[in-house]
């Protein structure tokens, strides 16, 4: 909140006497106008454990360091990553044999790991241990000889990478609309899964239908679409109906990003937009506004948050205040495998300043 004004007694000073003392009726906030912070929002623990993994691999080894797709799906922390050293490449066909390789958030397949190790690659997964849990409820399913029903993206990392665990066993339900055309072998045997990072009113929404069509439908042992997905969307939906405008900030190939403008505006914000950075900022969606909501997806920094908040200051909404739904401690390890080589490259400073340690590879 912003301090309350104390000046509203002054007794009236000495005039003023150049024109750069006269107060600029024109800067003077129009009276109402507010932000309203959505809490949590920005980063989770799988994306803060994505990026330090590149960071500190990019410390162990020097550039350039190969990441397969982008670590995070945020256009700020991947050019950052870059001018640091960081290559982002689609396919592992791009990098050459025996180089380091961090595998994105997102989680690969088994069949990239098999390339992996044929191009005698040194791999850092930085898979989030979300995703990996989704990958292990696959695994499961599809030795029980289960048919998957996967609900998500068609195209995203995640689906693609979770699929692969068991291709032949499961089919991808992107949204209630392409339930019909699902086809199993026995519909008494038959499981669901979902991205971590879906609409949670959405995916139920799936299983719901799902379950109509397959009354015995299994579910996995706990849901798949994560805390940090759930708990940003209750943020959102809690200040959106008191918000004449919602400003998201994440990139459009951000899931969940994109999730909580679709959230937003189904929870009665007036208007919702999703911006990259500040530079998308429109002064247009201002028109008759006198409360913002903002928050973030998942991978965004908070760096970029603060600029939206300092250009809405700029334009008279600098009375914000933080509306909180949770409170999240989770935090989760390095990779093991970057943990061993810190630990190495640690031993091998401490004796003598000199030499290089290397990731064991994967
Ligand atoms: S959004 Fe959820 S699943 Fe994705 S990286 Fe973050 S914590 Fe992990």
């Amino acid at each position: 909140m912003s301090d309350p004004d104390t000046h509203a007694a002054a007794p009236a000073a000495t005039e003023p006497t150049t024109w750069a003392e006269v107060p600029r009726v024109a800067e003077t906030p129009p009276a109402g106008r507010r932000v309203l912070l959505a809490a949590p929002r920005g980063y989770c623990a799988g994306v803060d454990r994505a990026v330090d993994a590149v960071e500190k691999v990019l410390q162990i080894h020097g550039a350039p360091v190969y990441v397969r797709k982008q670590i995070v799906h945020n256009t700020h922390v991947v050019n950052t990553l870059t001018r640091s050293g960081a290559v982002f490449v689609d396919e592992l066909d791009e990098v050459p044999d025996g180089a380091v390789v961090v595998f994105s958030a997102h989680g690969v397949s088994p069949a990239v790991r098999d390339q992996a190790r044929a191009k005698q690659l040194v791999t850092v997964d930085a898979t989030c241990p979300l995703v990996t849990k989704v990958h292990q409820e696959a695994r499961r399913f599809a030795a029980d000889d289960l048919d998957i029903l996967l609900i998500g993206h068609e195209g995203h990392e995640e689906v693609e990478g979770t699929a692969g665990e068991a291709p032949e066993r499961t089919q991808l339900v992107d949204g209630p609309d392409s339930i019909a055309d699902v086809q199993v072998r026995d519909p008494r045997r038959v499981a669901w899964l979902s991205q971590t990072t879906l609409s949670v009113d959405e995916a139920m929404a799936s299983v719901d239908a799902l379950r109509r069509r397959f009354p015995a439908l299994i579910d996995p042992p706990s849901d798949d679409i994560c805390y940090a997905t759930s708990n940003r969307q209750a943020a959102v939906k809690e200040i959106a109906p008191r918000a004449d405008l919602v400003i998201v900030v994440g990139s459009a190939n951000s899931s969940n990003s994109v999730r909580l403008v679709e959230v937003a505006a189904e929870a009665g914000a007036g208007a919702a937009h999703r911006v990259d950075s500040v530079a998308d900022l429109d002064e247009d969606w201002l028109a008759g506004v006198s409360t913002v909501g903002v928050t973030s997806g998942a991978s965004v920094p908070e760096v970029l948050v603060d600029q939206v908040r300092a250009w809405l200051a700029e334009r008279g909404f600098g009375d914000t205040e933080e509306i909180r739904t949770a409170t999240e401690s989770l935090s989760f390890a390095l990779p093991p495998e970057l943990r061993r080589a810190l630990r190495a490259a640690r031993e091998q400073a401490e004796p003598a300043s000199s030499g290089r340690s290397q990731v064991e590879p994967g």
